[in-house]
């Protein structure tokens, strides 16, 4: 299903991509520890909700702890501004790179990694996920390295 195909390449990406690692690492240790993003992706639950959680559940910090929430705009890209408070990635708004091309599959390792960044305590960023976003709502800066050093394509910006 498609969470398990998100958690699976965002966990390849972790393994992969040294540079991805490490964005997504509070430390540049690759001990097991209960931060440890490869650790995090592999341990914590990833369920749909859709009760109106904002920002796929966000819970700075808790590692292993932690859960992700998926809300509705995991699952398609959509610009309708009803989605703006489910979650949905608009890349113009996403990303500070021009013309950022997302298919489904690439958005939802975007989303994880983003929350994944959360649960490891190296993705903090201000607002309520409540439209209208701004681009420090949504972890623009962090959006971008995300793109830049986990996604194939983001290759081309390092
Ligand atoms: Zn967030």
């Amino acid at each position: 299903m498609m969470v398990d195909n998100a958690r699976l390449a965002a966990k390849k990406a972790l393994v992969d991509k040294p540079k991805c690692f490490d964005l997504l690492s509070l430390t540049d240790s690759r001990s097991p520890g209960t931060l440890n993003p490869v650790r995090v992706i592999d341990t914590v639950p990833v369920t749909y909700v859709n009760d109106g959680t904002l920002d796929f559940g966000y819970s700075p910090g808790l590692g292993v702890d932690g859960r992700i929430s998926i809300l509705p705009g995991f699952y398609f890209i959509t610009f309708d501004p009803a989605y703006q408070n489910q979650g949905y990635v608009d890349p113009s708004l996403y990303f500070d790179l021009p013309a950022v091309q997302l298919s489904v599959a690439d958005m939802q390792l975007v989303v994880i990694l983003h929350e994944l960044g959360h649960l490891t305590g190296v993705n903090v960023h201000e607002g309520d996920g409540r439209a209208p976003l701004l681009p420090e709502e949504v972890g623009q800066e962090f959006n971008t390295q995300i793109y830049v050093n986990c996604l194939d394509q983001g290759a081309a910006y390092q």
